[in-house]
């Protein structure tokens, strides 16, 4: 039927995108919420919880009728039982988040990590559209992937898989907020180039996008600091591909936004470095920052037993 939509949340640290999607993934409404993580984790599920039934009245108000809802939220999720786990910037400790949602909206409802969803709207709708074997890497302010076999994530035995980030590149190398040194997101990720850069320049406010613009106008410092964070995430993503063979890895977060500036020397530095691998793909994401609420409603779509969808 032509008027089924899903509610679907993305949770982030500092705001949530909402969405009423289609399950042909098309998008009915959006709205953005901020997350009031300084209120506390009580706070943060009593706003998801209220959106989340606002949005099934809107549905309703629409002529529409919600089937299930979604949300994706950072940190560790256990997303067979609905848990959010933990979570750095949220305050998540052993939350039921999809048992409360069932509760207030009288729907079925699917909980996921916001990565592996993310990941998932990639493989399926976005970049990787067509491939059964995908790895989505997100480049933000740190680093990390979900890989995607067959159109479902893989999210590890304790819901924990995809800390790409983490991956060591260069040992004994830069301090990461993981207690270990040279992590792929210590030497490559948003964060970790704007402050390479900022400490060899002495320019304290100095940001990653400040680095791609300035690297490509040729300035030396900025090319230099911009090439070994490169060569850092293809040693990353040469392990990955060592592990998962995947057929594409689709590159993400806000310093995918450098587009070829990002894709062009990644691609060089990755096929400079295989040997006996099978070489992916590797491609721009396609969907920005729709992608976790998308994903999202892919999740609860696929939680739903199959005479409740659409035929
Ligand atoms: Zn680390």
């Amino acid at each position: 039927m032509s008027d089924q939509v899903v509610v679907a949340l993305d949770v982030g640290g500092t705001g949530m995108k909402c969405a009423l999607v289609r399950p042909d993934g098309t998008v009915h409404h959006e709205e953005r919420h901020a997350t009031p993580a300084d209120r506390g984790p009580e706070a943060v599920t009593e706003t998801i919880l209220a959106v989340a039934a606002s949005l099934a009245g809107k549905a309703r108000a629409d002529g529409l009728t919600p089937i299930a809802a979604g949300i994706g939220v950072p940190g560790v999720v256990d997303e067979q039982n609905g848990v959010a786990v933990w979570s750095a910037n949220v305050g998540f400790r052993d939350v039921p988040l999809r048992d409360l949602a069932v509760q207030r909206l009288e729907l079925p409802v699917a909980l996921g990590h916001d990565m592996r969803v993310g990941a998932l709207a990639e493989a399926r709708l976005g970049a990787g559209r067509g491939r059964r074997h995908v790895l989505f890497v997100a480049i933000g302010t740190g680093i990390s992937a979900g890989l995607v076999i067959d159109g479902a994530a893989y999210p590890g035995a304790h819901g924990a898989a995809g800390e790409l980030g983490h991956v060591v590149v260069r040992p004994g190398g830069t301090a990461c907020g993981c207690g270990m040194r040279g992590c792929l997101e210590a030497e490559a990720g948003g964060k970790a180039i704007g402050r390479r850069y900022a400490e060899l320049s002495g320019e304290p406010g100095a940001t990653a996008y400040d680095v791609t613009t300035r690297a490509a106008r040729g300035e030396e410092l900025a090319v230099r600091v911009w090439q070994d964070a490169i060569e850092a995430l293809a040693d990353g993503l040469i392990t990955a591909q060592a592990l998962y063979d995947v057929g594409v890895i689709v590159l993400g977060g806000g310093l995918a936004e450098a587009g070829d500036a990002l894709l062009t020397p990644v691609r060089a530095a990755v096929a400079a470095r295989v040997t006996f691998h099978r070489s992916p793909e590797i491609v721009r994401a396609g969907l920005g920052d729709a992608a976790g609420c998308l994903g999202a409603a892919l999740l609860a779509l696929d939680a739903l037993p199959a005479q409740e969808k659409s035929t």
